[in-house]
C-alpha cells in the first residue's frame, strides 16, 4: 500500500506555490511507524513577510466584495473537499495517526465550516441605538479587521484549518496560516482546494516550518491585526506576551481538562458509551477529551466495569488497517507523558481496571492501550494536567456540591460533561460548572452552529456559530448628525 502523501512546497503565497531554491525541507512522519510520508519546505522569515504582505495587499479588495461574492469560493471549496474526502482522510491518517474512518469524519466536519461561513458572511449583524437628540443616529457596525495569522495544532489538522480560515475570510479578512509542523500535509491539500476554489491572490496564504521564526514574524508584524491560535496553554501565553507590543487581538483556543460527571441516577450505559467516545477518540488526544471521570460513589464500580467493557472492544493499531479504532499517539514525548500519568496515579493508590501499557504486539514507543483507573486521588497528575492519551481516571464523589467543587478545581475551563436524569440537577450543575461548554447526557460538543471555546486557562476564543464570525470583526460605532 502506498504510504507516501508527497513532498510539497508548503508555501502558498499570493495565489501560487513557492519553492525557494536552497531551502530546508521538513520531514513529515507517520506516527504509526515513524517512516517519512512527505515533506514541506520550511519558510524563512522573509517568506513569512512575503505572505503577510500579500495578505495586506489583498485585504482592501477582498473586504470590499459583497458577502455573497466572498461566499462563492468557500462554497466551491466545500464541494471540492467532499469530492476529495477519501484522499484528504488518508493523508490525515498518515500524518496524524487517527483511524481512517475518524479522519474522514474530521475532513467532512471541517467542510461543514466552509459551507456554514459561506452563508454566515451575510450576517455580520449591527445595531441601531437610541439617539441622544433629534437629527442624530447612532449605529454599531461590524467590519473586517485585516490580516489574520492563524496557527493550528496537529490533533485536528484539517478541520481546524477550515474552522479558522472560513470565518476569517467570510468576514472580509485575509489570512496567513501556519499549521503544526507534525501535520502540514492536510493544510497543503486544503490550500490546493482553496486555490482551485478561486480565492483571489493573497486572500489565503500558507507558511509551513519551524514555529519559532514563523511565530516571531507573525507576532511582531504591524500588518498582522490578529493572531488566532489553537494549541497548548504554554504557547498561547507566549504568543499573548509577544503580541503586547503591537497590541494585537489574540484569540486563544487552548487546552482543557474536562470533568465527566456521572450521577447515580444517570443512564449508566449511555454515560459509558459517551465516555468511551470522548476518551478514546483520536487516542484521547482531543482538547475536550474527558480527563477526569467524577462518579457518584454508589455507582463508581459499575461505571468502571462498563467503561472497561468498552475499552476491551477497542482495537489499537495502524490507522489505515481496517477495523482499527484507536491509532498511535503523535510522538514519543506524548507517550512518555501518558505513561508518567498512569505510573503517578498508581503510585498514589489508583488501581488499573484495564490497560496501562501498549497492547500485545504493538510498538511500545508508539501505541498505548485504552486504560481505566479507579480510586485515583484528585491531586494525581492525571487529575490535574492534560493527559492527551486514552486514560480514564475514576474519582468518586458523595454529593452534588462535592461534584461541582471537584469539577471546578482546575485552571482549565474548556468543556465539561454531566450525566443525570434529574432535570433540576442538569440545570443546576450545568450552570454551576465553570466551563465554556457543558454537554448534558452527551459526549460531543463541536457542532458547526455552536460557539466552541473555553474560559479561564483554556483561553477566550470562540469558533463556530455566529460568535465564530464575530471573533474576526471589529466593532465600529458611527454617530451621524444630520441636522
Ligand atoms: P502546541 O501549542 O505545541 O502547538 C500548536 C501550534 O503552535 C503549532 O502549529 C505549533 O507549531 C505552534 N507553535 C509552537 N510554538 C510556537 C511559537 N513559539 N510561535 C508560534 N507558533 C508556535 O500544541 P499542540 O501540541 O500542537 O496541540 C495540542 C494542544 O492544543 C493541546 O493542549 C490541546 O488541548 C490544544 N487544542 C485546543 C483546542 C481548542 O479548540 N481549544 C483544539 C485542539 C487542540
Amino acid at each position: 500500500m502506498d504510504r507516501i502523501v508527497r513532498a510539497a512546497s508548503g508555501q502558498y503565497v499570493d495565489g501560487g506555490w513557492r519553492e525557494p531554491a536552497r531551502s530546508k525541507r521538513l520531514s513529515v512522519r507517520d506516527p504509526s511507524s515513524g517512516s517519512e510520508v512527505g515533506s514541506v519546505v520550511a519558510a524563512t522569515p522573509s517568506d513569512v513577510q512575503a505572505a503577510v504582505q500579500a495578505a495586506a495587499r489583498a485585504f482592501p479588495g477582498w473586504a470590499a466584495l459583497s458577502p455573497d461574492e466572498r461566499g462563492e469560493p468557500l462554497r466551491r471549496a466545500h464541494a471540492l473537499v467532499l469530492e476529495r474526502a477519501d484522499h484528504l482522510a488518508r493523508a490525515l491518517t498518515l500524518e496524524g495517526g487517527k483511524p481512517l474512518e475518524e479522519a474522514k469524519g474530521e475532513v467532512l466536519w471541517g467542510a461543514e465550516f466552509l459551507l456554514w461561513y459561506a452563508e454566515e458572511a451575510r450576517r455580520p449583524w449591527g445595531e441601531i441605538l437610541a439617539s441622544s437628540g433629534p437629527g442624530q443616529r447612532l449605529y454599531v457596525r461590524r467590519r473586517p479587521r485585516g490580516v489574520i495569522a492563524c496557527i493550528t495544532p496537529w490533533n485536528f489538522p484539517s478541520s481546524l484549518v477550515a474552522r479558522k480560515v472560513a470565518p476569517a475570510v467570510a468576514g472580509g479578512n485575509t489570512v496567513v496560516l501556519k499549521p503544526a509542523e507534525q501535520t502540514p500535509l492536510s493544510a497543503v491539500l486544503l490550500f490546493e482546494i482553496f486555490h482551485e476554489a478561486g480565492f483571489p491572490p493573497g486572500v489565503v496564504n500558507l507558511v509551513c516550518g519551524d514555529p519559532e521564526p514563523i511565530g516571531a514574524v507573525l507576532t511582531s508584524s504591524p500588518d498582522v491585526r490578529q493572531i488566532s491560535f489553537t494549541g497548548s496553554v504554554e504557547v498561547g501565553k507566549l504568543l499573548l506576551r509577544r503580541c503586547a507590543d503591537s497590541v494585537k487581538k489574540v484569540t486563544l483556543e487552548l487546552g482543557g481538562h474536562a470533568p465527566f460527571v456521572v450521577f447515580a441516577d444517570a443512564d449508566l450505559e449511555l454515560a459509558a458509551d459517551k465516555l468511551a467516545f470522548s476518551k478514546f477518540q483520536n487516542a484521547g488526544q482531543t482538547c475536550i477529551a474527558a480527563n477526569r471521570v467524577l462518579v457518584e460513589r454508589g455507582v463508581s464500580g459499575e461505571v468502571g466495569r462498563l467503561l472497561a467493557e468498552r475499552a476491551a472492544e477497542v482495537r489499537v493499531g495502524d490507522g489505515l488497517e481496517p477495523g482499527v479504532t484507536v491509532g498511535p499517539l503523535i510522538d514519543g514525548a506524548a507517550l512518555g507523558r501518558v505513561r508518567e500519568h498512569v505510573a503517578d496515579a498508581v503510585s498514589r493508590g489508583g488501581r488499573l481496571l484495564c490497560g496501562g501499557s501498549e497492547p500485545p504486539g504493538l510498538d511500545p514507543e508508539r501505541f498505548f492501550g485504552p486504560t481505566v483507573l479507579t480510586g485515583v486521588p484528585p491531586d494525581a497528575r492525571v487529575a490535574t494536567e492534560e493527559t492527551f492519551g486514552p486514560v480514564a481516571p475514576l474519582i468518586a464523589f458523595s454529593s452534588e456540591e462535592e461534584a461541582v467543587e471537584l469539577a471546578n478545581a482546575s485552571e482549565y475551563g474548556l468543556a465539561a460533561y454531566l450525566f443525570t436524569r434529574d432535570l433540576g440537577r442538569a440545570h443546576r450543575v450545568g450552570e454551576a460548572l465553570d466551563y465554556g461548554m457543558v454537554a448534558v447526557n452527551d459526549g460531543a460538543l463541536g457542532w458547526v452552529q455552536a460557539p466552541f471555546g473555553g474560559i479561564k486557562g483554556s483561553g477566550d476564543g470562540r469558533e463556530g456559530g455566529r460568535q465564530g464570525l464575530e471573533e474576526y470583526l471589529d466593532v465600529q460605532y458611527l454617530s451621524v448628525n444630520f441636522d
